[in-house]
């Protein structure tokens, strides 16, 4: 999500006479394009802000903007705190950001963090060449592209600032979505990839189009009927609101790629229902069952959370025996930490750093050896591969399950071009292959 801000942004800016500058140093104005959703992201951000007092003091005509959920959670004390900041721009303000900078350096409001209910995605389209000539973050993927379906959220798990950073969910009109993708793929996309806190809830909180019961596999299948899409994928789902008609779209759907990222965050029910995640492993379970009947070759990849408050050692265990049954092609660890503004903040049972590490360690090594078993099965199989570099001496891709792989040998193809590759090595987390056309 935070990477797609940063391509509006670009545009936006694009559009209006900014091109990039090769360095900070040399830069009129710098936006720190912030994410809160763990506490050393937020760090990093306020350490770079202390960084840019001193360039600021040095060059007073630069401009300084924080955009994103820092800038959204944090505005006022950033603004009380860091007077060398111009502007803190709210999530839902991004695409207004050259008026309110020019308001801010005219004197006007410096912070602009409103968080309104009824907010509408404004219609968006990308650079007139598709591929974003004038917005140039977007070079360095040129063949596969974000596109924001839905913002916010409103389940509201214990330990996500979500809620409060994003705001209340709200979905994008099919016809923006469409029109903006069908642009992309004109200008060469080949890979879209659909962006929400909750992809599966699309539709449901605000009209997106004429019939009323318009959910997210309808989105899908009209997206994919976009004529020269090659890949399609989403993400983020909420294992509670997938349901039959998203998984019926990977048996059906030619050009989704068989791969799903499913966020569990702990394999014990006690533990789901204090981060309020509203499903139990069991239905968990239930879920991976049918996605693999009707897509046998999905790759399934989580995030998990360990040293959630009151984890005990059984409810460890429990994460642990939850990898074993589904033996995730990957997933994303991460030790709890407390997030301002959350209810888990509040809960008792903290639970001690070095008890989580041990336990984040625990669980990592277990996954990096069944990553290794799982990618080891794609040794010497033909896999269609999009290539998004290529060098004089080989070049990398990635497959339709979204495993990077890498080629040490010439390849008589340019990037964007769809292959079929020998998979002859697998690490933990990339594949070796050589071209097999
Ligand atoms: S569903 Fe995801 S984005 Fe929404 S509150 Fe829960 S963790 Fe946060």
């Amino acid at each position: 999500m935070n990477e797609r801000d940063s391509e509006i942004i670009a545009q936006t800016l694009a559009d209006n006479g900014y091109f990039p500058a090769s360095t900070m140093a040399g830069a009129d104005l710098v936006i720190l394009n912030t994410c809160s959703v763990r506490a050393k992201a937020e760090q990093k951000v306020m350490s770079l802000l202390g960084a840019l007092r001193k360039a600021k003091r040095e060059r007073p005509e630069m401009r300084i903007c924080v955009a994103g959920c820092v800038a959204q959670q944090e505005g006022r004390r950033i603004i009380e705190r860091m007077p060398h900041v111009d502007l803190v721009l709210g999530t839902q303000q991004i695409y207004r950001l050259p008026e309110l900078l020019a308001q801010a350096v005219a004197g006007g409001a410096r912070s602009v963090t409103d968080l309104v209910d009824d907010y509408a995605i404004p219609r968006f389209l990308p650079a007139a060449t598709g591929t974003g000539a004038t917005a140039p973050l977007e070079e360095s993927c040129r063949f596969r592209k974000f596109v924001t379906i839905m913002q916010g959220c409103n389940n509201y798990c214990t330990y996500c600032v979500v809620p409060y950073t994003r705001g209340r969910e709200v979905s994008r009109r099919v016809d923006d979505i469409v029109d903006e993708i069908s642009l992309l793929v004109a200008g060469g996309v080949k890979e879209i990839t659909l962006l929400g806190q909750n992809v599966n809830s699309y539709g449901r909180t605000n009209p997106v189009h004429s019939r009323a019961d318009y959910g997210f596999a309808d989105l899908l299948r009209a997206v994919a009927a976009i004529p020269g899409l090659a890949r399609l994928r989403f993400t983020t789902s909420n294992p509670k609101d997938l349901d039959e008609a998203l998984i019926r779209c990977f048996a059906e759907i030619d050009t989704l790629c068989p791969q799903f990222h499913l966020p569990v965050q702990a394999g014990s029910d006690r533990i789901l229902a204090r981060m309020h995640r509203r499903y139990t492993v069991a239905d968990y379970l239930e879920k991976v069952d049918k996605l693999r009947q009707h897509c046998p070759a999905i790759a399934l990849t989580t995030d998990i959370i360990v040293g959630f408050p009151g984890e005990r050692e059984e409810d460890f265990a429990a994460t642990l025996s939850l990898l074993e049954r589904v033996r995730f092609h990957g997933s994303f660890s991460f030790k709890y930490s407390d997030r301002p503004g959350t209810r888990a903040c509040l809960l008792d049972g903290k639970i001690a750093e070095e008890v989580k590490a041990e336990r984040l360690a625990r669980f990592q090594a277990r996954q990096d050896q069944i990553s290794l078993e799982r990618n080891r099965q794609y040794v010497d199989q033909e896999l269609a591969v999009l290539l998004e570099e290529v060098t004089i001496d080989g070049g990398r891709g990635r497959t339709g399950t979204n495993h990077l792989v890498h080629f040490s040998t010439p390849l008589p193809h340019r990037p964007g071009d769809i292959i079929l590759a020998r998979i002859t090595q697998a690490g933990q987390h990339s594949l070796q292959g050589r071209s097999a056309d």
